[in-house]
């Protein structure tokens, strides 16, 4: 008890979505945040989720090209959440995944019922970057929704083979190069027929969707994804 009293003097508890220093009653996120809290609104693309005009069904993207995945959906806009997001990849505060798992939980709990996913998939980094963040970002949020669906994370499936140039360098068609045999598979002897794919972030689909063909390859019949925020991207 004493020394977390003592690591929070150190290391305070800090609004995952606007960096402040939290009072003793507040919990994840401060209370200004909770009650200005902006989650992604209808209507949103009914493949991908990114948000769309009234009269749309789909989104430019989904309507321009296929997905290797059936559908997905995501919690925040990239706008709302970015700045929160960014402290969480490149400031080390790792504890913005209890945030990030437990509204993903909350708001997706009638998708978990539609899709009945086995496992949890979080998007993979290359070891190396992994071991210079100290943590694999996707993975923290499967984790903490793991806990409330009580469904397992996988993290040796798929593996990430190739240490690629981040992609917000990156513009259109390149990204799919840059992505060209990114993702491999790491263990074929997994029998699933559900996943769900965890990810910080939807833009383009890119990612997602070479991760997606990566567990198609390995038998895996329905493939959807969660993230944490979306954008507007091309
Ligand atoms: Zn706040
Ligand atoms: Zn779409």
């Amino acid at each position: 008890m004493k020394t977390d009293i003592l690591l929070d003097l150190i290391f305070p508890s800090r609004c995952a979505v606007c960096d402040t220093v939290l009072g003793w009653d507040e919990q994840e996120i401060c209370g200004e945040c909770k009650q200005k809290i902006k989650y992604l609104e209808q209507p949103t693309c009914f493949k991908c989720g990114k948000p769309v005009k009234a009269e749309e069904e789909y989104c430019y993207d989904c309507r321009e090209k296929e997905h290797f995945f059936l559908q997905g959906a995501a919690v925040f806009s990239y706008e709302y959440i970015r700045l929160s997001l960014y402290r969480f990849k490149y400031f080390g505060r790792q504890e913005y995944a209890k945030f990030y798992g437990r509204q993903m939980a909350c708001r997706m709990e009638k998708k978990r019922k539609i899709w009945k996913p086995d496992a949890l998939i979080p998007v993979p980094l290359h070891k190396k970057k992994k071991r210079q963040r100290g943590y694999n970002q996707a993975e923290l949020v499967a984790k903490e929704l793991s806990r409330y669906w009580g469904v397992p994370v996988i993290t040796n499936l798929v593996v990430r083979s190739k240490n690629t140039r981040p992609m917000k360098e990156i513009v259109g068609t390149d990204r799919q190069n840059n992505l060209k045999k990114a993702f491999k598979l790491g263990a074929n002897d997994v029998k699933l027929s559900t996943i769900i794919i965890i990810d910080d972030i939807y833009t383009t689909g890119s990612t997602i969707d070479a991760v997606s063909k990566v567990c198609l390859e390995a038998g895996i019949k329905q493939i959807y994804f969660l993230t944490v925020s979306i954008g507007y991207g091309l």
